[in-house]
């Protein structure tokens, strides 16, 4: 059976491109970037080629990008870096309650007090609220560019304009395939990502850090990253991040049509469908939908029997019986959200894999709602 790979939110395929430009740094260009002989010098000029790609890409200087091992470190490190080199008494910060579950649970880990903003009904966070909920003592605002769940894209510039003197962190994880990511542009002090996202490597990532802000190491040990961030480099992951940084390309012009395509026939065909979150301002990739009386882990294990690899909530999240706690944000039921799927297709996706995955889907959501159809009427008759 050939599989269909509709999970590009969780995790993308590496580019083969990014495989050949990593390969030499695990057995020829193997030294310590920090040993002083020859060897640790050639695996230093693989991660400074990459830091100047990846410099040029957001358009920001070379010594801005710190490396570390993915956006759940570099989101860490944002909030309680911020926390610990603040010299406010009762440090303030402001985040989102759609946030990734790291910087939540990174917010419940400082001492600070939080407040955390709501969005809209379509997945927005709106800018006049984060402007409301400034005080004097906010260190810190922290809201995401694009929501890993639902796509919903986050007023990042605007935010920027009214942040006052706090510094201002974007969780860009789900945005730098297909958004702006110029931090000048986009009025960031911060911002996080991570390589397996855009296919590049897993276990690498980074943070950029605008020259003076206040911000201090999180991990002490070696003086790796401008004495920041301690431990020794992952080289070949270093290497593939800027091979794949580089091969970004912001025409995403097939993928939004194959994305509408796939929208527009689900809630055609399958009755009681609804998309989760704006249309409007919403990732190219990304469809979130949610069937009545169908339970979307039962769905993602009938679909994954056919082949089909989707997703409920976050991958992260998914496992746990809670709801998704971005689907209660916009105001879905807790049925609601437990009736969502996640479908985020990327740049090898084709048209006939959609199709497939659409016929599968109406064919497996038939049958989840006659079996719990059957099951209520055998209920009703024991009553
Ligand atoms: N932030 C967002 C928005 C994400 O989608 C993810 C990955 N699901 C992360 C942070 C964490 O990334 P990683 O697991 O690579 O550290």
């Amino acid at each position: 059976m050939k599989r269909i790979y509709l999970d590009h939110a969780a995790t993308t395929p590496i580019d083969k491109r990014v495989l050949r430009a990593m390969m030499p740094y695990f057995s020829d260009k193997y030294g310590n970037p920090m040993s002083l002989h020859s060897f640790g010098r050639e695996a230093l000029r693989g991660i400074e080629v990459s830091r100047e790609k990846i410099a040029k890409f957001f358009n920001c200087e070379k010594q801005e990008i710190y490396f570390t091992s993915g956006a759940t470190e570099s989101n860490n490190w944002a909030i309680k870096g911020v926390v610990k080199a603040s010299q406010e008494k009762n440090p303030h910060i402001i985040t989102s309650s759609i946030e990734h579950h790291c910087i939540l649970e990174a917010c419940k880990d400082v001492s600070a007090e939080i407040t955390y903003i709501k969005p809209d009904k379509n997945g927005i966070v709106s800018f006049k609220d984060v402007k409301k909920a400034i005080k004097k003592n906010t260190v810190l605002i922290s809201i995401m560019y694009v929501n890993n769940e639902i796509g919903t894209v986050q007023p990042i510039k605007e935010i920027s304009k009214i942040k006052g003197k706090a510094l201002f962190h974007t969780d860009a994880t789900q945005a730098v395939n297909y958004f702006d990511c110029d931090v000048k542009n986009l009025g960031v002090d911060l911002l996080s990502m991570s390589g397996h996202k855009i296919y590049g490597p897993k276990g690498v990532g980074l943070l950029y850090i605008k020259n003076n802000s206040r911000i201090t190491s999180i991990q002490q040990g070696g003086s790796q990253e401008g004495d920041l961030r301690a431990g020794t480099h992952n080289v070949p992951g270093i290497v593939g991040l800027g091979k794949a940084i580089e091969l970004i390309k912001k025409n995403n012009k097939n993928i939004l049509n194959l994305r509408n395509y796939l929208i527009s026939k689900i809630l055609k065909e399958i009755k009681g469908s609804k998309i989760n979150g704006s249309l409007e301002y919403r990732s190219p990739n990304n469809a979130n939908f949610t069937f009545d009386n169908v339970e979307g882990e039962s769905l993602l294990f009938l679909l994954d029997e056919e082949g089909i690899a989707v997703s409920t909530g976050s991958a992260c999240s998914s496992g746990s019986l809670k709801p998704s706690h971005v689907l209660t944000a916009i105001g879905l039921s807790h049925k609601e959200a437990h009736g969502s799927l996640r479908i985020t297709i990327g740049k090898e996706t084709t048209k006939k894999e959609i199709d497939v995955a659409i016929s599968k889907i109406k064919n497996s959501v038939e049958k989840l709602r006659k079996l719990s159809g059957d099951v209520l009427k055998e209920y009703e008759q024991l009553q």
